[in-house]
């Protein structure tokens, strides 16, 4: 039997403290209350098979006091005052060892709390590292996402929510941030003197509109070095900020103090599912939130019709046909030509596209994040049944989604539908290579699957069937069916020409141009992507 090795782990939780003072050296560091300050930072991290809190005056700092957290004690002097002494640590010299002692003063109340619950936490916690137990069960020390994200996936991740420009698209999505704003101050109710966290609070925006709004305390938990960021911003809205508290870590491993009586996260991805962040909105659901508290938002939909769109379907064809050439510096391409082919095929396309090219009535899903399952989100089976409102060529399956904030007083949808204000979600299509043909009337089925994989993304399975026509449909007809696999972490984005397509492509609705004078090549004898 082998013992999994876990020697690279990354755990760890951050606290911002008012300041930290060595007993023995009386030394203080400590973070003014303006907003260029650096704060002292307390660190709990998992390292060389022990749990270890550090105290630094800045993330980046080497200054800093380090103590072993199995064997320190922590003791409340104050409200805002506690002392931390731990056992002398290092190697036996044969000199004389002295206890490390630290006083730490915290900023809040609820601050003081939440460090005091993480240190006791961090205490129970067994953690093992590359250690070869003689026998026995090892109680491992890997959270629920280090269990099944990898972590090359993470680490770019979080890198990526760690900047600030990439929270500032996600600010500047009026649409997303405003709707976000108006069901939180519009549902004031349901915010007024509750314990609010804010799960993958990012730059702390929902915990600022949370506490706008009147909560009592708002935990904003932060992975990403954005964090830090988030720390700053509250600092600089002190009004509010004195009821925020920023705890850096990941919804699945961080210890708050108290239970919340409302989550409220904007945890989707591209159709909704991607970067498979709704499950750590569940895991703090089921971590976190008071019995029947609420959720903001407590539904996502999922919203599919078939599309035609031959535009589409050839640009995508025609970026293979590079590979059709004989004579690429005297080279022959054509071998790779199918796997090409393949490749672009299995890339869902991420764009605006106009709601006029959808040929059947949308059908939809719903994922109720009150009630659902984590392991639910592992794999989506969408049961497809749509009946074609013109004669066309169907090339693929559009899908958006919308998400229900249900607040006491006002419910209200956030949509990324065709048609509606553009979000920086857009829409995706699915595109078939082998496109359908249908007439008016006539009934599509399939199935939409999708596979949750550890590069915090799914991949999509479609198959869309239709029967045909002409000879052999008075004898019930013979499917002509078409499938695809895509991977959601990999689409193409065509935004370059979101709204006004419709309008370049001169496309009656309905009524496409039909291209089957292009030469494209049948997908019967290509290679997998
Ligand atoms: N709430 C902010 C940011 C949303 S983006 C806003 O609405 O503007 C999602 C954020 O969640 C990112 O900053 C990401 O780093 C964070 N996040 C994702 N998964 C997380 C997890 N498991 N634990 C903690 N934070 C997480």
């Amino acid at each position: 039997m082998e013992i999994q090795k876990q020697s690279k782990q990354q755990q760890q939780e951050e606290f911002a403290l008012a300041s930290v003072t060595e007993l023995a050296s009386s030394s203080t560091s400590s973070s003014r209350s303006d907003s260029q300050s650096a704060p002292v930072i307390a660190r709990f991290s998992a390292g060389n098979g022990v749990a270890v809190l550090r105290f630094n005056r800045d993330s980046e700092s080497t200054d800093s006091i380090s103590v072993d957290v199995k064997t320190a004690q922590l003791s409340k002097l104050g409200p805002l005052q506690s002392v931390c002494i731990a056992e002398a640590s290092g190697a036996d010299t044969g000199k004389e060892k002295y206890s490390t002692g630290v006083t730490v003063q915290f900023r809040n109340e609820e601050e003081s709390r939440a460090f005091h619950c993480a240190f006791e936490q961090w205490k129970k916690k067994d953690i093992v590292q590359g250690t070869l137990l003689p026998n026995g069960a090892v109680t491992s020390f890997k959270s629920k996402f280090e269990d099944k994200i990898e972590p090359s996936s993470a680490k770019m991740y979080f890198h990526y929510y760690g900047q600030l420009l990439h929270q500032q698209n996600m600010m500047q999505d009026y649409v997303r941030t405003g709707t976000y704003y108006a069901a939180v101050m519009e549902n004031r109710v349901d915010f007024i003197d509750r314990v609010v966290v804010d799960v993958g609070a990012g730059s702390g925006i929902l915990s600022l509109f949370a506490a706008q709004a009147g909560a009592k305390h708002v935990y904003a938990v932060e992975a990403s070095e954005m964090a830090e960021y988030a720390r700053k911003l509250i600092a600089g809205n002190p009004s509010l900020g004195e009821r925020i508290t920023v705890i850096k870590g990941k919804v699945e491993e961080v210890e708050l103090p108290e239970k919340a009586d409302i989550l409220i996260s904007e945890p989707m991805g591209t159709l909704l599912v991607n970067e498979r962040m709704l499950e750590s909105y569940v895991i703090a659901r089921d971590r976190f939130l008071v019995p029947n508290g609420k959720m903001f938002p407590a539904v996502g939909r999922i919203h599919m019709a078939p599309f035609s769109d031959e535009y589409l379907f050839v640009e995508i064809a025609n970026k293979a046909l590079f590979w059709q050439q004989h004579k690429y510096f005297g080279v022959d391409l054509t071998p790779l030509y199918g796997s090409a082919f393949g490749g672009y095929f299995s890339q869902p396309v991420v764009d605006a596209f106009d709601p006029r090219l959808l040929v059947a009535p949308t059908i939809s899903h719903d994922l109720d994040f009150t009630e659902i399952k984590e392991e639910d989100l592992y794999e989506i089976e969408i049961p497809l049944k749509f009946v074609a409102s013109v004669g066309t060529r169907v090339h693929g399956l559009a899908c958006w989604f919308d998400v229900l904030f249900n607040g006491s007083t006002v419910q209200r949808w956030l949509t990324t539908a065709p048609g509606a204000p553009t979000t920086h979600w857009y829409q995706l299509r699915c595109v078939l290579s082998q496109p359908l043909y249908v007439m008016a009337g006539q009934e599509i089925t399939g199935q939409l699957r999708m596979v949750a994989h550890n590069a915090q993304s799914y991949t999509i399975y479609l198959t869309l069937s239709a029967k045909m026509w002409g000879p052999g449909a008075e004898q019930g007809g013979i499917l002509q069916t078409s499938s695809c696999k895509l991977d959601l972490k990999e689409p193409y984005y065509r935004m370059s020409q979101p709204q006004a397509y419709a309008m370049a492509q001169d496309q009656q609705p309905h009524q496409p141009i039909h291209t089957q004078d292009i030469h494209i090549h049948a997908a019967d004898d290509l290679e997998g992507p």
